[in-house]
């Protein structure tokens, strides 16, 4: 499985954050999510979705 973030579309709201503080983190300085370093295979993937899903950007991409 592969998750990331789609930097064109981030905005910043932080939603992912708080639905997945254990599989998201902010880039300092540039308002934008990234996936936390070895969170995939860690994190379940339902809780992936349900970030990906309360993106209001569809900024959260998954490969399964
Ligand atoms: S909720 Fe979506 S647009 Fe907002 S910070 Fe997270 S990934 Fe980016």
């Amino acid at each position: 499985m592969k998750v990331w973030v789609d930097p064109g579309r981030c905005r910043g709201h932080a939603l992912c954050l708080t639905h997945a503080p254990e599989a998201f983190e902010f880039i300092d300085l540039e308002d934008r999510s990234i996936v936390i370093d070895g969170a995939v295979g860690q994190v379940a993937l339902d809780v992936f979705q349900t970030a990906a899903k309360n993106c209001p950007e569809r900024a959260i991409i998954i490969e399964e």
